[in-house]
């Protein structure tokens, strides 16, 4: 990642929330985050049938786990049904950060019956990043290691997965900076 992405990204996701009259403890809904900033959500066993998709779970499991359609300003995003409530919310914030990003999506790869677009491996980190960045914001973790919790404490608080909470606790310096401070 480019440098002072990072900290631009926090930036950025500060003042989503806050334009969603989120304070910097609350938890954010990945649905509502990209209603907020325009964007369409549809769950995909609402475009193709639920068999379809475990058919291509078990081709290849993950291989579909969220997508983005743009039509010059509209922005459909499609996720899977079949993933958990933690991982979906990555999803839906990791395609949000694409729009965010103003990334365009170069390649369709086809898997099954189904495509893909993909994005260069750079913009994807980006976007994993800036999605962590929505759903737990720095400053949030802070309030939330301080009351105590941990990373699967903070995973079920704010419906992210404990492997995303174990995550950014590790890379955001929280733990380094409490632990500076009880010394
Ligand atoms: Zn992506």
């Amino acid at each position: 990642m480019r440098r002072g992405f990072k900290a631009e990204a926090e930036r950025t996701a500060e003042a989503i929330r806050t334009e969603m009259g989120k304070r910097a403890s609350d938890p954010l809904d990945a649905v509502d985050l990209a209603r907020h900033i325009g964007a369409e959500v549809r769950c995909a066993d609402e475009l193709t049938s639920l068999e379809k998709l475990e058919t291509l779970e078990d081709l290849q499991p993950g291989a579909f786990s969220a997508c983005t359609f743009s039509i010059g300003d509209r922005h459909v995003i499609v996720y899977s049904p079949l993933a958990s409530a933690g991982r979906t919310q990555s999803d839906i914030s990791h395609e949000v950060a694409h729009i965010v990003l103003k990334h365009e999506m170069k390649s369709v790869e086809t898997l099954g019956s189904m495509s893909f677009f993909t994005c260069d491996p750079e913009e994807e980190q980006e976007a994993n990043w800036l999605a962590g960045c929505f759903l737990l914001p720095r400053r949030l973790l802070y309030i939330a290691a301080r009351r105590g919790l941990d990373a699967a404490g903070i995973a079920a608080t704010y419906t992210v997965s404990e492997q995303m909470a174990a995550y950014r606790l590790r890379t955001t310096g929280v733990m380094r900076q409490l632990k500076a401070q009880q010394t």
